[in-house]
């Protein structure tokens, strides 16, 4: 999914959420030739009924007035603060990227595709009355909730971003038919503060919402470690009929906003098994991937996403492919930086399966199990 339009969600030159990284994206998406591999197609922007499968009708308001004139907002609804400052056509940007995820989703129910990535979405703080963390409209939810709409039972979500996936968790909390699973640092460490093991979703929802608090630091093994303790047998047991998954790039070594020192190589891996795992336990192998955050804007975000367009797409980019020079070009053109050199940082992920044992001292073992114990029983499973 894709429209050059979507770069115009623009916080300004000294907000970290450089739309440079969705062009540039774009760009080495069209220098490996994927745009000629799969269908490049754009959607239109989200109306208000489809917006307000998550949203208040109030705040969608908000957004509309401020994006019309910036200057009017005052913090109110979220907006027009450090983290989401208005600007001129935030309402227009914003339920465009939203209309993109929700094109997807229909796009997989209908079976027309197996599979749809919209790398310009993934913003998943957002709540239904109020902006948060760089996110206006919250597109991964809306998608849900337009599988839902459209008929599915049970969608499943996984947000590997290194942020916990709070707007998405707290859209469906209760809805017994949506599983949301979210590995994230620690809340102890970082925004939005939230995502302990505890945290396990409410009424006819209880067990229905995973949350993974990875210790700072956390790196490859470890981090998909904890992925292959939770995600595969939940899925598994849930059976779902659509797939959605967020892979925000934050959790990378250079991402200057947050603390895991997960590689380009384990991000691709757990884009792999995403796919894997929709093809495993997924009805039609429907899945829709997001990107998400991701502040190493040039080093690191594009050729994240790259790989999850190949793979998705059925025509993974090799790692140790080297990146074309005219993108290469492209990059140095527009930010004076000279861009990575190989679609790889050279690490050759693995991990310990659970099942091979566990060791109680471990900080990030401990992290595992309390989600097990906390929310596996809830489903029927043996923490
Ligand atoms: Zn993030
Ligand atoms: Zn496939």
């Amino acid at each position: 999914m894709w429209d050059d339009a979507v770069t115009g969600y623009d916080f300004g030159s000294s907000h970290p959420m450089d739309p440079v990284r969705l062009s540039l994206t774009m760009g080495l998406v069209r220098a490996y030739g994927l745009d000629r591999a799969v269908e490049v197609r754009a959607a239109p922007a989200a109306g208000d009924s489809t917006l307000r499968l998550v949203h208040h009708q109030e705040y969608v308001d908000a957004v509309r007035r401020v994006s019309l004139d910036p200057r009017a907002a005052d913090g109110s609804y979220g907006l027009g603060t450090m983290d989401d400052p208005a600007f001129a056509g935030m309402h227009e940007a914003s339920a465009l990227i939203a209309g993109l995820s929700v094109g997807a989703a229909e796009a997989v129910w209908d079976g027309e595709v197996a599979h749809a990535v919209n790398f310009a979405g993934g913003l998943h703080h957002a709540m239904p009355g109020s902006a948060s963390g760089f996110c206006i409209y919250n597109d991964a939810a809306l998608a849900v909730a337009r599988l839902l709409e459209l008929g599915a039972e049970r969608v499943a979500y996984i947000d590997v971003d290194v942020h916990h996936g709070d707007g998405v968790q707290t859209a469906f909390w209760e809805d017994p038919r949506v599983l949301t699973i979210s590995l994230h640092e620690h809340p102890r460490t970082l925004f939005p503060q939230t995502g302990w093991p505890e945290e396990t979703g409410g009424g006819a929802g209880a067990g229905s919402a995973v949350n993974v608090a990875l210790p700072a630091g956390t790196g490859d093994e470890g981090w998909l470690r904890a992925f292959h303790s939770v995600v595969p047998e939940l899925l598994a047991d849930f059976r779902p009929e659509a797939l959605v998954t967020q892979h925000g790039a934050d959790t990378h070594f250079d991402d200057p906003l947050a603390h895991l020192a997960v590689s380009l190589d384990a991000q691709r891996a757990v884009q792999a098994s995403c796919h894997e795992l929709a093809h495993e336990y997924v009805d039609g192998g429907r899945w829709v991937a997001l990107g998400g955050g991701g502040y190493a804007v040039v080093d690191v975000v594009p050729r994240s996403w790259t790989h999850l367009v190949g793979i998705a797409g059925h025509a993974p980019v090799e790692p140790e492919s080297v990146v074309p020079e005219a993108w290469k070009s492209e990059v140095y053109a527009r930010t004076r930086q000279l861009g990575p050199g190989r679609m790889t940082d050279g690490r050759t992920p693995s991990w310990q399966s659970w099942e091979d044992g566990y060791d109680p001292a471990d900080r990030l073992d401990q992290s595992i199990l309390a989600t097990r114990k906390a929310v596996f029983p809830l489903r029927g499973l043996l923490a």
